[in-house]
């Protein structure tokens, strides 16, 4: 019988699942249960054959490549390290002491998703709790501008809609769910009542609900096309429920007003707090994106676009997150962890970075690998490789080493760059 590695964590998203099984066989995997079809992926579509680094395309071996790379990134005047969400924390605080090293710009994928988010939270606070928190008390469920249906697969049954706690033994029946969107969703069917707000109109619902939750009443009909009665019904639910969660995604932070928006929603969230026990969370997409923010804050004091051209670091989203750096041509070198932005930045960024030399590492392939000037084939954390990662909500969870295939860790790679860097 095939070996059976018990509760693995899947590293796809930002659920970070840690109740998955995986069957292997020598170095292959043959089975995964537990995991959504997104966690199966990540770990029966992984390749386990050893590769070699490659420099513009040519294999060579790691201690050429490694040269070649600390050459390139010394040589810069402004070099830019990018990514960093599908990577561990261990490698994640190597990458900033190396744009410590090289005076370089450090930005993750938290700038093209959730950075408005992170911004919220250094003006106003974030008032959050943890997933066994939400399972186990909340009996109201918001879910603002995010679609977990679709986007989190195991969400819903393992932490929120349908998840049985303490206080929840009867799951779905003990809650009540809203879901707030500019259209309908999977998880909106889910719900007991849908919101649809017009695009661009969260900041004044949310000021609406501010005002409603306050005792006063706005001169209108309706707001953002939501009629006030149904928002006077949700703010009454939310101060008169025993624990209410509101979880938060991109349909806020990537719609007009953006940072505003998000510190709308936490400032509502911190009010509540006086008629009853409210919080917020973040859906967080990529596995380890909350570990990005996470270990930048706690080495730099800022979560995303940091630069070390000073010598200390600066924090200037707009100026030194990574589009806005590639977009006025403001970087000569890149290195790339984990992510691909010659897939998902806009085209003029994404064309500027394939003019300049890139080092790339990544344990798959992807547009930016594809035209590397270095590549690293580096180890999948939580396949081939043991690390850390942060949940969404900010709990730490360990990432385990379910099959062996002798590939370097992105911290080591790191680690020799550092040493190798003038
Ligand atoms: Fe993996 Fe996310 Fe699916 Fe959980 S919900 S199994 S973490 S992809």
């Amino acid at each position: 019988m095939s070996p059976v590695v018990e509760h693995v964590t899947c590293p796809f998203c930002g659920c970070l699942c840690d109740d998955i099984a995986v069957e292997t066989e020598g170095n292959e995997i043959a089975k995964v249960r537990f995991a959504c079809s997104s966690g199966q992926g990540i770990f029966k579509e992984y390749d386990p054959r050893p590769r070699l680094p490659l420099i513009d395309g040519e294999e060579v071996e790691w201690d050429e490549a490694v040269a070649e790379a600390a050459a390139t990134l010394s040589a810069a005047d402004s070099p830019l390290i990018y990514g960093l969400s599908s990577t561990a924390s261990e490698a994640q605080r190597k990458a900033v002491a190396l744009a410590d090293r090289l005076g370089a710009v450090i930005d993750s994928t938290s700038s093209v998703c959730h950075g408005p988010t992170g911004l919220a939270m250094q003006a106003v606070g974030e008032p959050t709790c943890s997933l066994g928190e939400v399972r186990d008390r909340a009996d109201l469920l918001v879910f603002w501008g995010c679609n977990p249906d679709a986007s989190h697969l195991r969400h819903f049954p393992r932490f929120s809609l349908t998840a049985k706690g303490a206080l929840t033994p009867n799951g779905r029946a003990d809650r009540t769910v809203y879901v707030v969107d500019v259209r309908p969703t999977g998880s909106s069917k889910k719900a007991d009542h849908f919101l649809q707000v017009e695009v661009g109109s969260d900041f004044e619902l949310l000021t609406t609900l501010r005002l409603l939750v306050k005792g006063m009443e706005p001169p209108a009909e309706s707001v953002g096309g939501v009629p006030l009665e149904q928002l006077r019904e949700l703010a009454e639910r939310m101060k008169s429920c025993r624990y209410g969660v509101a979880f938060m995604g991109m349909g806020l932070t990537m719609a007009p007003a953006r940072q505003l928006n998000v510190a709308e929603l936490f400032t509502l969230v911190a009010e509540l707090n006086e008629f009853t026990r409210f919080s917020v969370i973040p859906m967080r997409g990529h596995g380890n994106v909350t570990g990005a923010d996470q270990v930048l804050t706690w080495t730099t004091g800022y979560p995303f676009a940091i630069s070390f051209a000073r010598g200390y670091p600066q924090f200037s989203p707009g100026e030194f997150t990574a589009v806005d750096m590639l977009a006025r041509h403001a970087a000569d070198a890149a290195l790339i962890i984990a992510s691909d932005p010659g897939a998902h930045f806009p085209a003029a960024a994404a064309a500027y970075l394939r003019s300049i030399p890139t080092i790339v590492m990544d344990h798959g392939p992807s547009v930016v690998a594809s035209h590397a000037h270095v590549l690293f084939p580096t180890a999948a954390y939580g396949v081939d490789a043991a690390g850390t990662a942060y949940r969404m909500d900010n709990v730490p969870i360990p990432l385990h080493q379910v099959i062996s295939t002798g590939r370097a860790t992105d911290e080591e790679i790191l680690d020799r760059i550092m040493e190798a860097a003038t």
